[in-house]
């Protein structure tokens, strides 16, 4: 009987690298290999990477300690037992390419030279070829789209509506990672979730950096406020696929405060629509929130958050917040402890900034708020969030 091989895939990140890894594990299972949870026993491993705080690309680095057997390489190949084949994708690589890198694809080279392939998000339909090629898959095997099944078993599943992000928030990697904002078009979305629907799926999540301005150009989206009258594409499309028979549940991730409108606000209230609902302040200070790029004031974030508690009593609500950004005095971060205790939030995720390279925060702002003091500002707020939802 011929050998399955075993493959490990680890990810790291965000809901956009979850969607990512669900499809590539799709399409290894479909090929025939068999998933293992143990680093040890893998052919293949495939690190799907996240490049937003440096603790995450510090876990991947991390990773070479685990090729025991060494990695010096002969030529292209290196020897080593196992794995037989590492292949990187994900932020990481997405920052090494194109027009917006932060670095060049050698720095990532010279760090893991225990990594045979480097694959953006948008490359990894060529890992059957590459499979093919190293010896993964039957010499027989054609790669073409039909040998590649549809996802299946599970009955929720997620739907891109969008690739990157073009707001430039000034502490963030992903608009240079994952590219130009680029929305897909509302006749393949549709078609995608209509396709679910039929195979079984209820449950929605749709993907982008920015859900509310997709099917917008930059400058209609940069024009919109928090809580104005606008209409939304994006609104319509949750419209639309409200009414495919067969969904039960829809939710959608990420939306920024500053281009959520009423339009929005009202759908919000459609029965299969989340009665959670995930909205990153990330500070509660205004001088604070320029300096990001945010795009909204803390008190355009408090009406908003009161409008869709007025529009749907009872949803809960999530947020994202960074303490110790450049030049935080404890007053602006005291405005921050201020709208957390007045809104309540359900869920909060705070984290200590952290400096990207190439960012427009680590270029224009000293990161000057030591690590001492930026821990006791998140086990503050941390203890804040909690009491205030008591
Ligand atoms: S909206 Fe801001 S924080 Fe979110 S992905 Fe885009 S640049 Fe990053």
């Amino acid at each position: 009987m011929e050998k399955v091989s075993k493959y490990y895939l680890k990810t790291y990140g965000c809901a956009a690298n979850e969607k990512d890894s669900r499809d590539i594990k799709n399409t290894l299972d479909n090929l025939g290999l068999a998933e293992t949870k143990n680093f040890g026993f893998a052919d293949v491993v495939i690190l799907n990477s996240c490049s937003v705080r440096q603790a995450s690309e510090d876990k991947v680095y991390g990773v070479g300690k685990n090729y025991k057997s060494g990695y010096s390489r002969t030529g292209s190949i290196p020897v080593r037992e196992y794995p037989k084949l590492t292949i990187l994708t994900g932020c990481m690589v997405g920052s090494a390419v194109g027009k917006r890198k932060r670095y060049e694809l050698i720095y990532l080279q010279n760090k893991m030279p225990w990594v045979d392939y480097f694959l953006t998000s948008s490359q990894t339909k060529e890992i059957p070829s590459i499979l093919l090629k190293e010896g993964f898959l039957p010499k027989t095997f054609t790669c073409n789209a039909s040998s590649l099944p549809a996802r299946g078993g599970i009955l929720s599943a997620y739907i891109n509506i969008s690739t990157g992000c073009d707001n430039f928030c000034s502490y963030c990697v992903v608009p240079y990672a994952r590219g130009e904002e680029v929305s897909r078009s509302k006749k393949e979305i549709l078609a995608e979730a209509e396709n679910l629907a039929s195979i079984g799926y209820r449950e929605i999540t749709l993907l982008g950096q920015n859900v509310n301005s997709w099917g917008l150009s930059q400058k209609e989206k940069f024009s919109l406020r928090a809580g104005s009258c606008h209409k939304l594409p994006f609104a319509q499309l949750l419209r639309d696929i409200h009414n495919i028979k067969g969904i039960k549940k829809m939710s959608f991730l990420s939306s920024n405060p500053f281009d959520f409108t009423q339009d929005l606000i009202q759908t919000l209230k459609l029965p299969k629509i989340s009665r959670y609902i995930h909205i990153a302040a990330q500070s509660g200070d205004d001088e604070i929130l320029k300096k990001m790029n945010r795009r909204h004031t803390a008190k355009e974030f408090i009406k908003l958050i009161k409008d869709i508690r007025k529009s749907v009593p009872g949803i809960e609500i999530g947020t994202d917040i960074i303490v110790g950004f450049p030049g935080e005095t404890e007053k602006q971060f005291m405005n921050t402890v201020k709208i957390c205790k007045k809104l309540k939030f359900n869920v909060a995720y705070i984290s200590m900034y952290s400096e990207r390279l190439g960012t427009t925060a680590q270029k224009m702002y000293k990161d000057n708020i030591p690590l001492k003091e930026k821990k006791r500002r998140h086990k503050f707020l941390t203890d804040i969030v909690k009491k205030a939802k008591l």
